[in-house]
């Protein structure tokens, strides 16, 4: 498949994963790592194990992290998966005995996962505790958005972030499970937050997008 079609490809969704919606960055195609950094791999809406044809008609744009998650599932198997994350998900964020056991499993999920494909040896196996790292994250978390809701219409930095919240600037897409964009109720209207862009790209962001209410892509994953 040549460079035009997986730019073909890409534009279908206008730069999105066709699962969650992420922004995907059309140089990151075929980018293994699994991080919601804009990596993206060409999916097969029908499988070429099951005859379905290479040709664009039969491929969309997904980031990779969904693409492995995926695997063969479709259909009613992946919309149980769905509902049985949904059922986690709360269950995890109440921090119920089930959810502290899953927040369990989902670490040691997520550490065997990483050993498969790096082949990397298992670190810090005693001292880390998941349950007690994901009340932290959750706090971290409402501290930001609470700070974010204050200012509905401004764009900071992680740097600036940090600074007024007084949550590690190092950990501020992680909490917000965001690789740019954070989407905030506020008085009943969705908002969209971007986190501004890197030094480079500074000057650029700042003579049009910045601190309106972000649609569509942020300018650097248009390239
Ligand atoms: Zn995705």
């Amino acid at each position: 498949m040549a460079e035009k079609h997986f730019r073909e490809i890409w534009k279908k969704t206008n730069g999105h994963c066709h699962f969650c919606g992420d922004p995907i960055s059309l140089r990151k195609r075929g980018y293994r790592r699994q991080r919601a950094d804009g990596c993206w791999e060409v999916d097969h809406v029908t499988q070429r194990a099951k005859g379905g044809a290479t040709s664009i008609e039969n491929c969309l744009p997904a980031c990779t992290s969904c693409n492995r998650l995926r695997w063969h599932r479709k259909g009613a198997e992946l919309r149980e998966m769905l509902l049985l994350g949904m059922i986690a998900k709360r269950e995890m964020d109440r921090f119920t005995e089930t959810g502290n056991r899953l927040i369990a499993l989902h670490h040691q999920q997520s550490r065997q996962n990483k050993r498969r494909r790096t082949g990397a040896p298992l670190r810090g196996a005693k001292t880390f505790d998941p349950v007690l790292q994901a009340t932290i994250r959750k706090k971290e978390r409402d501290i930001l958005v609470c700070f974010l809701r204050t200012y509905p219409k401004q764009a900071f930095s992680p740097r600036q972030l940090s600074k007024r919240t007084g949550v590690p600037k190092s950990r501020i897409r992680r909490v917000l499970e965001t690789a740019r964009k954070v989407a905030v109720l506020h008085h009943g209207t969705r908002y969209e937050f971007q986190i501004r862009s890197p030094k480079r790209n500074r000057s650029r962001s700042q003579s049009g997008t910045l601190g309106e209410k972000v649609r569509g892509l942020p300018s650097e994953f248009a390239r």
